[in-house]
């Protein structure tokens, strides 16, 4: 903290973003509204955005207005591409994991979307979890039982849970409820849902519909981080819920499968792509058996997004 020409100059973190305000958690606890300075102001125009989980550098003025100075080093980003963009958007920063959320059935699971959050997760620095929801559903333990082999295979955490019967909602909320994390997955996996049961207290709209509503609507889009009763902060965001292209450029795809890393580096031709190269080390592990098919069908079909996107030029 620093004081100049009656200025105050604090750190805090980002909380809310809406609209071109943001709200700011100071280090004393105490919360402040403030706009962004110029500078940043044409940045975030640009694509550079102020994010929730930001950690931010701000000045107090006398008139008790603030503005954002100053984005600090993030540890981790979650970032989208967006196809025909130059440069992926990022929606959250400094998150410690994100959650992927997938019903066991009703909406039916999808491998290729729980691997392109995966990779995002991979991409932006952040633990990766598996959730699989409603395991209180009919026919429900069969596919639950798969997913969970599979991504335990790969080495991710699953946790397999019915936010109706409760049923390993005390491991989940061990993961929630410190830390800052996201949950991720299709609208209906049960997001909303598994965090009402956590925090009763939040009342968080669920059902697809309202939420379907509520998108139809021009209203300002609110990004926030929520704060669980039990301690741990969740985010919040509308870019969420979409399934656009997440992820990694077509070079560093690779190392976002991390059952991958062992054969890398040992396939015949130097950036091989592992799609129809000969002698290639990656489809020879899947041969094996000792990659999942599904794996190697969900990067290649990321690696195909991926190229299709424009590199930014000269970059
Ligand atoms: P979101 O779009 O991922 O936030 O999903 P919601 O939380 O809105 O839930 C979608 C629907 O699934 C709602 O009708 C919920 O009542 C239902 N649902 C959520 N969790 C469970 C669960 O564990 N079991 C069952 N049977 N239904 C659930
Ligand atoms: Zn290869």
């Amino acid at each position: 903290m620093g004081a100049e020409g009656g200025r105050v100059s604090l750190t805090g973190t980002v909380r809310e973003s809406s609209g071109g305000m943001y709200r700011i958690r100071l280090e004393s606890g105490e919360e402040v509204e403030a706009t962004l300075r110029g500078r940043l102001k044409r940045a975030s125009r640009a694509g550079d955005r102020v994010v929730i989980g930001d950690r931010v550098d701000i000045t107090l003025a006398e008139d008790g207005s603030a503005a954002v100075e100053k984005v600090l080093p993030r540890s981790t980003i979650i970032a989208r591409r967006v196809l025909g963009g130059r440069r992926p958007k990022v929606v959250a920063a400094n998150l410690d994991r994100l959650l992927v959320v997938m019903a066991a059935r009703s909406p039916s699971p999808s491998l290729s979307t729980i691997d392109r959050f995966l990779v995002t997760a991979e991409a932006g620095g952040l633990e990766g979890i598996v959730v699989i929801n409603k395991l209180d559903l009919p026919d429900a333990e069969e596919p639950a039982s798969t997913l969970a082999w599979m991504y335990e295979a790969v080495g991710y955490p699953v946790h397999q849970v019915s936010a109706v019967s409760g049923r390993g909602m005390e491991e989940l909320r061990a993961v929630l409820c410190s830390g800052w994390s996201a949950l991720v997955g299709p609208s209906g996996a049960g997001k909303s849902t598994l965090l009402n049961a956590l925090d009763p207290t939040l009342h968080l709209r669920t059902g697809a519909l309202s939420r379907k509503v509520d998108r139809g609507r021009h209203t300002t889009v609110t990004s926030r981080m929520i704060k669980l009763g039990c301690g741990g902060e969740v985010a919040d965001t509308p870019g969420f819920s979409d399934v656009g292209i997440w992820g990694a450029d077509a070079e560093s795809l690779e190392n976002c499968f991390p059952e991958f890393r062992p054969y890398l580096g040992h396939c015949r031709f130097r950036g091989c792509s592992h799609d129809h190269e000969p002698e290639c080390a990656v489809k020879q592990a899947v041969a094996d058996g000792d990659i999942l098919q599904s794996r190697h069908e969900s990067f290649l079909k990321l690696l195909g997004e991926a190229r299709a996107i424009a590199p930014e030029p000269g970059g």
